[in-house]
């Protein structure tokens, strides 16, 4: 790939999404996200992720589980909290592997999602699932609407079936080899995340610093994407705006005191708030 297509995250590459609300709106103009996850013991990451979600302007958030649904998240009551076999995959946008686990039903699920014909992010074990299913990967490569991934450095050495260390050695071409393997845009996190999509087309972000190596931050960033997909943004600007959002809300929490010690990735979630509005 030429040197040329590589960048720098800015906001001037997806501003152009960030249009102020018109007034006639409804709830249903900024569409809906169903985050499916949470295997026994991991159910708050897609709480995590179903309330980014909402914060970052999506007009309805479901939080499908894969077993044990809570009956409401009763610090953001606004979530719709059902097991996930009570959901319609194919009228939302769809943020699933936060906390799914690798079990069967969590397989299934996953299944169900990708043959959806809904915009669907994928994270931690819906890739880890994906690693280990030549015909799944086969089939997000086929599929009508391109997925955006969002793997750390394990789950994309997972699904190269390479080291990590082999990844962090060239995490660029690791962005764009997974971009172009499964047709999608690819975030591969970690410091100076990269952004790629299968063309070719690579953004390095410089927002965030370490406060974001905290448990729950890669939830909270699939559930901005989702929130943005949700709202119509297309799945590149969509990627690096929420990477972008992400971590500029950790670096201005850390000039608040707050990290990066201690910075939890709830506290994520009102600054990311905050920058949207803002922008
Ligand atoms: P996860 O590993 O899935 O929880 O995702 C962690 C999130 O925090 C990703 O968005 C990473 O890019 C981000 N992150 C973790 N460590 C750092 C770091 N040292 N500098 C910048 N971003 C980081
Ligand atoms: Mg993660």
């Amino acid at each position: 790939f030429p040197a040329a297509h590589l960048w720098l995250n800015q906001p001037g590459l997806f501003s152009e999404r960030l249009q102020p609300r018109r007034r006639n709106t409804h709830k249903g103009s900024f569409g809906d996200v169903a985050v499916i996850g949470g295997a026994a013991g991991m159910g708050g990451a897609p709480i995590l992720a179903a309330r980014a979600a909402a914060k970052c302007g999506a007009g309805r958030v479901f939080v499908g589980y894969a077993e044990n649904p809570p009956a409401y998240d009763s610090a953001q009551p606004e979530l719709m909290c059902r097991h996930a076999d009570d959901l319609d995959f194919s009228t939302a946008t769809l943020v699933v592997g936060t906390g799914l686990g690798m079990a069967d039903a969590a397989l299934a699920l996953l299944v169900r999602a990708l043959e959806a014909p809904s915009w669907l992010v994928l994270d931690a074990d819906a890739l880890n699932l994906v690693s280990k299913q030549p015909l799944l990967q086969q089939q997000i490569a086929q599929r009508q609407h391109a997925v955006l991934m969002t793997p750390h450095p394990l789950e994309a050495a997972r699904l190269l079936g390479v080291s990590t260390s082999e990844i962090q050695a060239d995490r660029i071409s690791a962005a764009r080899k997974l971009a172009s393997r499964f047709n999608a845009v690819v975030v591969l996190k970690g410091a100076g995340s990269i952004i790629a999509r299968a063309d070719g087309e690579a953004v390095v972000n410089s927002t965030g610093n370490p406060a974001l190596a905290t448990a729950g931050s890669g939830d909270v960033l699939s559930g901005v994407c989702g929130a943005l997909l949700a709202q119509g943004w297309p799945h590149w600007e969509a990627a690096l705006a929420a990477v972008w959002l992400h971590g500029r809300a950790a670096d201005q929490l850390v000039e608040q005191g707050i990290g990066p010690i201690g910075l939890t990735a709830s506290e994520l979630i009102p600054e990311m708030r905050l920058l949207l509005n803002q922008l």
